[in-house]
C-alpha cells in the first residue's frame, strides 16, 4: 500500500505521516526533506537558491543518506527550499529516489506536496492536510522559538503566506489536493484527534 500525504506547511501532515508509519508498518519519507537538504547545499556554497544551475547542482549530488535533520529545520532553509523546489529541473533531479522510495515492495508512506499528483499519482490512499494559515504560522512559529529561533507571530505568518502562494502558484507541480484525495482539516484538532481521523480514513479506504 502507497499512502500520499500532501499538504501546506505546518499543517500536520509530517506527524500524521510520521503516525500512520507506525500504525500500519510502513517506511516514511518527508520528501521536503530533499527541497531544503537541496537548498542547504546551495546556501552552504553561497549560491542563490533562486539560480536553476547552481540548484540543479546541489540536486544531482545530494547524497540522501547524509542529511543534516537538524541544519534544514531552519525557517531560512524552508523559504530557500520552496525557491529551489519551483524549478522543474530540480524537481526532475528528485523524482527518482522518491519513486523508488514509494515504489519498494510492502509500500510506503511519503509527505510534500506533490505526492497524490506527481510522484504517487496511483497511491492507494491519499490525503490532503491542511490548517488556516494562522494556526499553522504559530504551530512553526511555537516550534522555531523552542529551538532559538527569535521569529515572531508576524514574521511567520508573513513566510506562511509567501511559501503557500509560491509553492500553490508554481507552473510545476504545483501544491493542490489530488482529485482522489480527502480533506483533512486540522485547525481544530488536537494531534491525537487529527491523528485517529487519518488512520479513520485509511482503514475506510483499505476497506474500499
Ligand atoms: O514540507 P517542507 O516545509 O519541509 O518542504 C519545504 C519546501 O519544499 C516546501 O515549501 C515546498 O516548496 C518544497 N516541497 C515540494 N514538493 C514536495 C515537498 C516539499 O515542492 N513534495
Amino acid at each position: 500500500m502507497i499512502i500520499a500525504v500532501d499538504g501546506p506547511l505546518a499543517s500536520g501532515k509530517g506527524t500524521i505521516a510520521r503516525a500512520l508509519s507506525q500504525t500500519f508498518g510502513l517506511p516514511y519519507l518527508d520528501t521536503g526533506s530533499l527541497y531544503r537538504a537541496t537548498a542547504l547545499r546551495v546556501l552552504d556554497a553561497g549560491e542563490d537558491p533562486t539560480d536553476e544551475a547552481a540548484a540543479v547542482r546541489a540536486a544531482t549530488s545530494l547524497d540522501v543518506t547524509a542529511i543534516d535533520e537538524d541544519r534544514i529545520r531552519t525557517a531560512e532553509v524552508g523559504v530557500a527550499a520552496s525557491q529551489v523546489a519551483k524549478q522543474q529541473p530540480v524537481r526532475d533531479a528528485l523524482f527518482d529516489v522518491q519513486r523508488a522510495f514509494a515504489t519498494q515492495p510492502g509500500g510506503a508512506i511519503l509527505d510534500g506536496r506533490d505526492i497524490g499528483t506527481v510522484i504517487c499519482p496511483d497511491a492507494e490512499v491519499k490525503l490532503f492536510v491542511t490548517a488556516d494559515p494562522e494556526t499553522r504560522a504559530r504551530r512553526r512559529q511555537t516550534e522555531l522559538n523552542a529551538k532559538g529561533d527569535p521569529i515572531t507571530f508576524e514574521q511567520m505568518l508573513a513566510q506562511t503566506l509567501e511559501r503557500d502562494a509560491r509553492d500553490a502558484q508554481r507552473s510545476d507541480a504545483p501544491m493542490r489536493k489530488a482529485e482522489d484525495a480527502t480533506l483533512l482539516d486540522t485547525s481544530s484538532l488536537s494531534i491525537d484527534a487529527a491523528i485517529a481521523e487519518a488512520v479513520r480514513i485509511v482503514e475506510k479506504r483499505q476497506k474500499a
